[in-house]
């Protein structure tokens, strides 16, 4: 049975003789007022809204590779530096180059009619050229993997599966592995084009980008995302009798073998006392070229700043240090957290515990922990404090970090992931309708709370969360 703080407290006492001492028992009441002190001011300001909207406003869309990636670069040093940070520094490395080029896509027979539809990432073009082909429909990946070798001899791949909108965003996973590697799967098969409903749960005729990844020695097909009205238009199609063909024209710069320079941006509040443990908040800096980059991941940007923001104000920094990690080009594959393993593999064991933003709009309702089995009573304890917030603790102890901080997550650092309601993430992801106006205020205002009050738990709360 849980026992309530205050009476923890003055039982910590007698508790110490029997049991051993947790932080719930210790909890000074000055790091617990300092904690309700950090909740009540992220609930009653704006700062990880306007955050985003600064980013947004002043930088928008910041694609690898693009003017606006380095402006992101140079907005986000000088945000921090203005937020109070101690600390403020990149770390560079290099990337593989994409640039989306134009598209123009169309069911060209049996009823000619233009679709909206973006370029995956990392597509080649059509080199000048247009390609038009007869379509071939599978329901899913697997479906595409098990068509017979040269099948698709001069035929474009269609996969229809339709993402399933979910809390927890389980959808996107099975959804996914289309879009990821579908264009070499159809290759493989002979195809000339590739063609899938965007990952996406809206109705909206936007389509959803995303990476795509090419398997070597295979031959490099276009690769295009529909959107899902339009994906149901080519299916209603495919119900006639007559053949549907498609065509695909798109002018792509020639990226081949070109990198970018691309850059993590780091800023602490040095800890007091361990100024070497190092509690990581992550969020990830690039967006796609198509909206703003306001959810993704503009608002983890906010909420991360923002906390850093509030700890850098207290009286007395806290004991261990927080650093702020805005990684570069996650959309890509996770190049910057990678980098930043790389970099870092020698101070993984001062890497206490971190916690990712990369999850959109809702409103958190679950910490699921990813710590030492003796660290778990003080997450239950610190869960506790939660609890006000509508979030519960959830009964598995695997968390690695979400996105990019599952790069320092399999490299050993403990984390937690703050479960939202993702319900309508994938609504808005990867399309023209990430903007400003899909930043749930009041959701935002409770995650911000959240994040503060954890980052000011880990920094200050002396429980050892490693393995
Ligand atoms: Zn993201």
């Amino acid at each position: 049975m849980l026992i309530p703080f205050p009476l923890k407290s003055a039982l910590a006492g007698l508790l110490v003789l029997t049991t051993s001492v947790t932080w719930a028992d210790e909890l000074a009441s000055e790091t617990k007022q300092q904690i309700q002190t950090i909740k009540d001011k992220a609930l009653n300001d704006d700062l990880s809204f306007e955050i985003i909207e600064s980013l947004t406003t002043e930088v928008g869309p910041r694609m690898v590779g693009t003017p606006a990636e380095k402006a992101s670069v140079k907005w986000a040093v000088n945000k921090m530096k203005a937020l109070g940070f101690d600390k403020v520094w990149t770390e560079e490395s290099e990337a593989t180059l994409w640039e989306r080029g134009t598209l123009d896509a169309q069911i060209t027979a049996p009823y000619p009619q233009k679709v909206k539809a973006l370029a995956l990432g990392n597509s080649v073009g059509t080199g000048g050229e247009t390609v038009s082909a007869e379509v071939v429909a599978f329901d899913n990946l697997e479906a595409l993997k098990a068509a017979p070798a040269d099948s698709l001899d001069n035929k474009i791949a269609f996969v229809t599966y339709q993402m399933e909108r979910h809390r927890d965003g389980h959808g996107y996973g099975k959804a996914v592995g289309a879009r990821v590697s579908g264009a070499s799967e159809a290759a493989k098969k002979g195809a000339v084009g590739f063609i899938m409903r965007s990952v996406g749960t809206d109705t909206n005729r936007f389509a959803h980008t995303g990476v795509q990844m090419y398997q070597d020695d295979v031959k490099k097909i276009p690769a295009i995302a529909l959107s899902n009205p339009d994906a149901d238009l080519m299916e209603a199609m495919l119900t006639r009798d007559e053949p549907v063909t498609f065509s695909i024209t798109m002018d792509n710069a020639d990226t081949k073998g070109k990198t970018t320079t691309i850059a993590n941006v780091i800023g602490e509040v040095t800890g007091s006392t361990y100024p070497d443990q190092v509690v990581t908040l992550g969020a990830h800096l690039d967006s796609w070229d198509v909206g703003t980059g306001a959810v993704d991941d503009g608002i983890g940007v906010g909420i991360t700043l923002a906390a850093g923001h509030y700890l850098s104000q207290l009286e007395e920094r806290p004991e261990r240090t927080l650093r702020v990690i805005l990684f570069a080009a996650e959309e890509i594959g996770l190049h910057g957290a990678k980098d930043y393993v790389k970099k870092h593999r020698d101070e993984m064991d001062n890497h206490v515990i971190g916690a990712e933003w990369d999850f959109g709009n809702g409103k958190i309702y679950e910490l699921a922990p990813g710590v030492s089995q003796q660290a778990l009573d003080d997450m239950r304890a610190f869960a506790q404090l939660l609890a006000p917030l509508g979030v519960e603790m959830a009964s598995t102890n695997n968390a690695k970090g979400q996105s990019d901080m599952s790069a320092l997550g399999n490299a050993g650092q403990p984390a937690v992931n703050f479960n939202p309601d993702g319900s309508d993430y994938f609504d808005f992801h990867h399309t023209e309708n990430d903007t400003l106006d899909k930043v749930d205020k009041a959701a935002l205002k409770t995650n911000t709370a959240i994040y503060s009050m954890f980052a000011l738990f880990a920094t200050d709360s002396g429980v050892d969360f490693r393995k």
